[in-house]
Formats: C-alpha cells, structure tokens, sequence
C-alpha cells in the first residue's frame, strides 16, 4: 500500500463498503480529473463511464463553476434562510429551476443531498395531509430495490433489504411492492403487459391498506442503484392514473432523472407524466457543490403554505456556493443543450452501440435511455440464467477488469451499469465500447 492508502484504510471510513475487503489492497486514490478523464495517484488515467456517482453530468474541470463558486465565497460565503431572511443566489436558484421544471413545480425548498431531500418529502407529505383534516394518511408506498438515500428515512424509503437489516429499518408507515423490472421477473410477459401489471400492484396495495391510509407513492423514473432498471413505456402512466384514481400524492426521484440524463430535463417529462413532488440533487450541482431539493407544485404548496410553520430546515437549506455552483451548472445545461445532446445526438450514438454488446456470449440484456444503461451478465443468455457462484461474484470480477481497462462500469450484482458525462464526445464513446468489449471478453475467459 502507498501512504495515502495506509492513511486511508488507517483513517477513512468510506460509504456503502466492506472496509476488511477494501484494506487487503487498499482504495485506489483519485487525484484529478477533467472532461470525461478521472486520474488515480499511480498515473492511470481512466474514461469515468459513472460520472462520478452519477451527478457529473457536465463533466470535469469546467471553469465557470469554479469562477461562480470563489466569486460568491468572496461576496457572500454562507447565509441562512431561516427567520424571513434570503439572499440573490437562492432566490435566483428558485426561480430558474421552477421555469425548468414541469408546469405544475412552481416552488422548491433546497437540501444538502438527495437523501435529506427525501426526509423532507416524508414529512412534507404527512403534513400536507394533517393540514386537510386526514392525518392518518400517514403510508409511503414505495418500491423494492428503490433507492432514495442513506438517511433513516431515505433508506426506508428505499426497497433494500440489506439496508433494512441494519438498524431496525424501514420505519412504521412504508411499504414496498414490485419493481417493474422486465428482464429479472418479467418472464415469458410482453414488456408492456408486464409494466401495466407492476403499475397495478399500486392499486391492489392501496386497496388492501385503504386509500385514506395512503398519503403519497415515491418512484425513480429509472432506478439507478438497483441496477438501472428502465420501466415499460405502460408503467408510469399507469402509476399517474392510479394515484390519481385515489387522491395520493406521486413523488418521481429525480436525483439521477434529472438534468438532462434522460434527453429531457426530468424523467418525468421523458415519461409524460406529472407528479406533485419532485427530489433533486446530484446533476443540479453536477456535483461540485453538494445541494439537493424538493420540487414542489402548486397543489402542495397551496395547502403547506397557508397552515402555518412547517417545523422544518437544514442549516444549508439554499446555501449560497451551492446555488451559485448550481446556477452555473445550469448555465452549461442550457448553453450547451445537454439535454437536447442526449436526445438527438449522444444518446442515440451511444444507444446504438450498448445495445450492440448484447451480442456477446456473456450478456442477457443491454439496455439504455438517454445516457443511462445496464448490460446483464449471464452464464446463460437464452434462459436469463443467474451464476452458480455467488450473486455479484462475475459483476464484481468485470467491474475490476473494467478499472484496469481504464474505464468505470459500476455492478450492482451480475448487472454492469453506465451513466456517463453528458458531454462525452463521440471518440469517447467509441472508447467506452472498445474498453467494456474487451471488459466483457475477458471476464467471459474468467467465468466459463
Ligand atoms: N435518490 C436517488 C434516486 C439516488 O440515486 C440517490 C443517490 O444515489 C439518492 C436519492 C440519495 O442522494 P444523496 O447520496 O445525495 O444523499
């Protein structure tokens, strides 16, 4: 091990990481970065297929972030806004965003994460039904395999049942149903007749707890963590309808939807639907800051604003370098047309070229939406069939290839996933293929 690793494993304690399997070789020690390009402390320069932990969307090394952070550290370096105070940036912030989101989102209340965002939709949403005289609307139906953050209630919110098993999660008045995840559990199904059935499971749930138990359904567009899981085409406006049919809430997670990931602003815009919570985080800042937030409509904001105090706030709610950071962030989204990029241009030329490596002997499926996409690794492609090892034993052995390879693919067990920078070139992707290629030959030499 080098210093900093000693120091590391000595020292650091890292997220979501069995600490005694990472200190037997130590972590590998990301000094810089720039464009699509993370640099490791041994020289390696490596193509960052995850933009970062999904949120880098407008890459590395942009300057103008970095002008607008130090200009607003010198001008205002932080400011609350408890106590009937604000400041220029946040208020700018809200007003930008507000005019990005869909039509309905015309408020926002900013956080520091995506996870503490989802804290206060739980509570957000709870209120809003005690407010209306209904406070046993008290139940959050969410999904298996979510993820919404690493906060007591995010990871409740959550659908990991490993996660649940530490602390004595979720917490009362959470409940999960089906992901509508095709390729695992979809069978001999037509992926659309598959997507209404999940969708349906909202309405059985609600039915068996009583409607006016339920107070809001939380989904990610695409579930991101749970191994980039694209729903059918039929499932959220189904989810959109059901919720309606019963008055609840519906809350998309857009904290990797967002910003342009999909080719639209917001996940929900790709799906066409039109909930009445948003989360935001991750891209808003593409990372450089951390600054998450709820988006809220006018329908929940009517009702939260006029009773009274909400007793509610973080002491970085709107703080002043994020928005700045965020502003800028912004400022390249639109500038350069990054959502609109997605769409018609990268996106496409991505697509094409990932849905390709379904072809090879180890993969089930290839899937992708916008500029994210999973690849399903299969010792058995006709039948979708799981590794006699141990889940997650072949995603783990092609991800350290794929490190070596120089290019991050994330695995959530024998699925091997990508989000990459939104400005990735066209000679990038042409790399990123050639690299996870080469990745799949020689973890297919290692597993037959
Ligand atoms: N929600 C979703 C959909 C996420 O993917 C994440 C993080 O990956 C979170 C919430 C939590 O965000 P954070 O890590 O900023 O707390």
């Amino acid at each position: 091990m080098t210093h900093y690793q000693a120091q590391d494993a000595a020292h650091h304690i890292h997220p979501f990481t069995d600490t005694a399997h990472l200190n037997q070789k130590g972590a590998r020690v990301i000094t810089h970065a720039e464009g699509v390009y993370i640099y490791d402390s041994k020289g390696n320069r490596i193509l960052d297929g995850m933009a970062g932990l999904w949120c880098v969307g407008v890459g590395y090394g942009r300057e103008a972030i970095v002008q607008a952070v130090s200009a607003q550290m010198r001008e205002l370096p932080y400011y609350n806004t408890f106590f009937q105070t604000s400041h220029p940036p946040v208020i700018e912030l809200a007003a930008r965003l507000t005019s990005l989101a869909p039509e309905q989102m015309n408020h926002v209340f900013f956080t520091g994460s995506g996870s503490d965002a989802n804290d206060t939709i739980l509570r957000m949403v709870r209120h809003f039904w005690a407010a209306q005289g209904q406070p046993e609307r008290q139940v959050i139906i969410s999904r298996k395999n979510a993820y919404h953050g690493s906060t007591v209630a995010g990871a409740s919110l959550g659908g990991f049942s490993v996660v649940h098993e530490q602390g004595g999660l979720p917490i009362p008045g959470i409940v999960h149903i089906n992901q509508p995840y095709w390729y695992g559990d979809g069978g001999d199904l037509d992926p659309n007749e598959f997507g209404l059935q999940r969708a349906r499971e909202l309405e059985s749930k609600i039915l068996e707890l009583g409607a006016d138990k339920v107070a809001a359904f939380i989904g990610e567009p695409i579930q991101g963590a749970g191994g980039v899981v694209i729903p059918p085409l039929t499932y959220w406006p189904e989810i959109e309808r059901i919720c309606r049919k019963y008055d609840i809430l519906l809350i998309t997670d857009e904290v990797i939807t967002g910003f342009g990931r999909t080719g639209e602003w917001f996940g929900a815009d790709y799906f066409g639907i039109k909930p009445d919570l948003m989360t935001i985080a991750k891209g808003l800042t593409a990372g450089y800051i951390p600054m998450g937030g709820v988006l809220v409509s006018d329908r929940v904001f009517d009702v939260i604003a006029n009773h009274g105090e909400f007793y509610h706030g973080y002491t970085y709610s709107g703080h002043p370098v994020a928005c700045a950071a965020a502003l800028a962030t912004l400022n390249i989204l639109e500038s350069e047309n990054l959502p609109q990029r997605v769409k018609s241009d990268i996106g496409p030329y991505l697509q094409e070229r990932w849905l390709k490596l379904a072809e090879h002997p180890l993969v089930g499926e290839a899937r992708m939406l916008g500029l994210v996409g999973g690849i399903e690794l299969t010792p058995n492609k006709t039948k979708r069939a799981p590794f006699k090892v141990e889940k997650g034993t072949v995603g783990l052995i092609c991800r350290e290839h794929s490190f070596n390879n120089g290019l991050v693919m994330r695995h959530v067990g024998d699925t091997m996933i990508i989000s990459p920078p939104l400005v990735i070139s066209h000679s990038e992707v042409d790399e990123l293929i050639e690299k996870a290629t080469l990745t799949l030959d020689q973890t297919y030499a290692q597993a037959k």
